[in-house]
């Protein structure tokens, strides 16, 4: 249900008699079905066929497997479910992955997360990963109007690696400027939301991954470094720069990163509960955040299952 609804629900309720009030009260203590009934209702089914990609008018109704709806593709014969060639396929224990939503949503370690939903750690591991693959490529595809741009740097991690190819650091030493990973956070005043890991901080690479994203009117906030200069010139773009160093913080009453490094601030605060990730899921990461950050107080499991096997509510992440 969405918030407006809610909302107009709550409303509602102030209508009731007593009598009311008290089947209310006893319909939501009752549990209104099994978990995995519930799942089941909240897995759209495919808009195409996964196999052929014949679009939905070609799939019918195909009975059921393992208490998900099957459907049988006309143009290729092929049978599927909601979960056909999405990252959930094939996992077990479905009936556990709304509670592993709800432990996704309060952002919980592999071992809480375990515990929480009763599966090993093994299994808890590797759902995080499964569930946020298709969310790290979910980010805004047009930022306009005034967009602030910066990066943010993460140690680059081998947790979990075996061989190292460098020396071990000592815990709490910092990492030297060639360990580190850059991320290129880009936000505009609709609070549309993209990062990027970046192969190098420099104007090609950021070009890179402005161009597609970035309205050819829109205005480029970012601090006085001088590749965005370089960035802003070769894109077209209006450019503003804050220099931060000279603790200059707004220009002309509407210019300056603020939103960016707020941003980049509870991201950073938010990443430290995992005591340093792997760059290699980093984007995995980056895709989590962003998607707690896109739904705020409207998050749900059923939302994180949505954006797990790609059929997330595409309003929320992909602003005309
Ligand atoms: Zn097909």
């Amino acid at each position: 249900m969405d918030r407006a609804d809610f909302v107009q629900l709550l409303g509602q309720l102030a209508c009731l008699t007593s009598r009311q009030r008290t089947q209310v009260r006893h319909a939501l203590d009752k549990p209104v079905g099994t978990p995995a009934s519930i799942l089941a209702s909240l897995l759209p089914g495919p808009c195409a066929c996964p196999h052929c990609q014949a679009p939905a008018g070609q799939l019918r109704p195909w009975g059921r497997s393992h208490g998900l709806a099957r459907i049988r593709c006309q143009a290729c014969g092929k049978t599927s479910n909601a979960l056909t060639g999405t990252p959930l396929a094939h996992l077990r224990k479905r009936e556990q992955w709304l509670c592993y939503g709800q432990a996704l949503i309060e952002a919980l370690s592999v071992r809480e997360a375990a515990q929480r939903c009763g599966v090993a750690s093994t299994t808890a591991f590797r759902w995080r990963h499964r569930f946020l693959a298709a969310a790290s490529s979910h980010r805004a595809a047009h930022e306009g109007g005034i967009v602030e741009a910066d990066e943010t740097f993460f140690h680059q991690s081998c947790k979990g690696q075996r061989h190292l190819q460098r020396r071990a650091r000592r815990r709490g030493q910092p990492a030297p400027h060639w360990e580190r990973v850059a991320v290129l956070v880009v936000r505009d005043r609709s609070g549309h939301s993209a990062d990027f890991k970046l192969q190098k901080v420099d104007a090609p690479h950021v070009a890179a991954v402005l161009a597609p994203l970035v309205d050819k009117d829109a205005v480029l906030c970012t601090d006085g470094a001088r590749l965005y200069k370089t960035v802003a010139r070769a894109l077209g773009l209006t450019h503003r720069a804050i220099n931060v160093q000279r603790h200059i913080r707004v220009v002309d009453g509407a210019f300056h990163i603020q939103n960016v490094n707020a941003y980049d601030s509870r991201l950073k605060a938010w990443m430290r509960r995992f005591h340093g990730v792997a760059t290699k899921y980093l984007e995995n990461y980056l895709g989590w955040r962003r998607m707690l950050e896109r739904y705020r107080q409207d998050i749900s499991p059923g939302a994180c299952l949505r954006e797990a096997i790609g059929r997330a509510q595409f309003q929320h992440l992909m602003p005309t």
